[in-house]
């Protein structure tokens, strides 16, 4: 097919991120973690140190890679190049209007299909939702720079054991990784509301117990993201379909949003190429379809654990049961979860 990608930003573009992405989403796009980390950034997790910010922790070993982090300023660059899609970036798209059975977009383009795809603030999610709601919303901020030699033997992040650090209310986490010589070092909650004094809060935390150099850059950037949960939103009308941030499909126990914008992104080129050139809001419906029976039924009620939950469910954290059973295996690897595996995923 004939795509152009449209994006505000010029490639290679840094997105805030702490790149952490689960084994199933590099085999859905068939690609070798060896030959990736050839030429780009590639941290193998064997690990995962987890807790409470101020309280125990405990370490989880794997005996195979569970996880690994990417740098997304290469990550992004390397699928956008292996696509082979028309690029036109450094503008963002501002107009989208319908005429007859077509879009055009910015006045220029004219096209049968939009694929909505700018993230949280997605001109064409706004389009067929109205703006994101404030629920389910994860506001996040991190940072990522390249340690010196000094700063590297300071730093006691192992490079294969990624931490995670609960907030006290539970209702988001920190987190510190290494990736290759980088360390990302970031907070997300699922409430807005003082987030940098919680970020704040959290690089105190590790400064006490010495676990980063004491030069990590003060200047953080966010981003905000919806979860998989709330009121039902609408993913395809006539000649548009979401996928990834815009659609809001981000899991709800983890935050992770890399694989899920992965899959739906595979899932819409499934359905768009199924269509064959008719792509009335009807001939897109196997799309959402497609996403729901992948995702699940997006649950309704906010699942944001109340004070009482949280109260319980805090002594828990710093059992290594519970931290390997539940918290990894369960909410951040979804080790029961196969990887999604469509005939045309395996990009050569
Ligand atoms: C601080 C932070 C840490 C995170 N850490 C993780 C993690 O470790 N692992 C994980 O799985 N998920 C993580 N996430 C979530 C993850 O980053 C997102 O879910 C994922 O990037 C979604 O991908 P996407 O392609 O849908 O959107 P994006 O990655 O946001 O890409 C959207 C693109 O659209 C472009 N754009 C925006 N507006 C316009 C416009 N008007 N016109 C044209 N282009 C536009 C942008 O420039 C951008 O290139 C994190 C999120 C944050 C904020």
């Amino acid at each position: 097919m004939d795509v152009l990608v449209r994006d505000r930003a010029v490639f290679p573009r840094d997105k805030p991120c702490a790149g952490w992405v689960t084994p199933g989403t590099l085999e859905t796009l068939g690609l070798d973690p060896a030959e990736y980390a050839e030429a780009r950034t590639l941290q193998t997790f064997t690990g995962f140190r987890t807790g409470l910010i101020g309280g125990p922790d405990s370490v989880t070993r794997y005996d195979r890679p569970a996880s690994y982090a990417v740098r997304r300023c290469e990550f992004d660059q390397f699928l956008l190049e292996r696509s082979r899609a028309r690029v036109r970036c450094g503008a963002p798209v501002s107009s989208l209007e319908r005429s007859e059975h077509a879009w055009i977009v910015d006045g220029a383009t004219r096209t049968p299909l939009v694929v909505g795809a700018a993230g949280h603030f997605c001109p064409v999610a706004r389009l067929l939702n109205g703006p994101q709601p404030r629920r389910a919303v994860v506001v996040a901020q991190e940072v990522e720079y390249r340690m010196g030699a000094r700063e590297r033997s300071e730093c006691r992040v192992e490079p294969q054991v990624a931490e995670i650090f609960f907030c006290r209310d539970l209702q988001g986490y920190g987190w510190c990784l290494r990736k290759g010589d980088h360390l990302n070092v970031g907070l997300g909650r699922r409430d807005a509301t003082g987030l940098a004094a919680h970020v704040r809060g959290f690089l105190e935390f590790l400064a006490e117990r010495g676990r980063v150099p004491r030069t990590l850059p003060a200047r953080f950037s966010g981003h905000a993201y919806l979860l998989y949960e709330g009121p039902p939103r609408r993913v395809v009308d006539d000649g548009v379909l979401l996928v990834g941030d815009a659609a809001g499909l981000a899991a709800a126990e983890s935050g992770e949003g890399i694989r899920p914008a992965v899959e739906s992104g595979i899932l819409a080129a499934h359905a768009i190429l199924a269509a064959r050139g008719r792509y009335r809001r009807e001939d897109l419906e196997a799309y959402a379809a497609a996403l729901e029976a992948r995702l699940g039924p997006r649950p309704r009620r906010f699942r944001a654990p109340s004070g009482l939950a949280a109260a319980f469910g805090r002594p828990l954290l710093s059992l290594p049961w519970f931290a390997r059973r539940v918290v990894l295996d369960r909410w951040f690897l979804q080790v029961d979860r196969s990887p999604l595996r469509l005939p045309f995923a395996a990009a050569s």
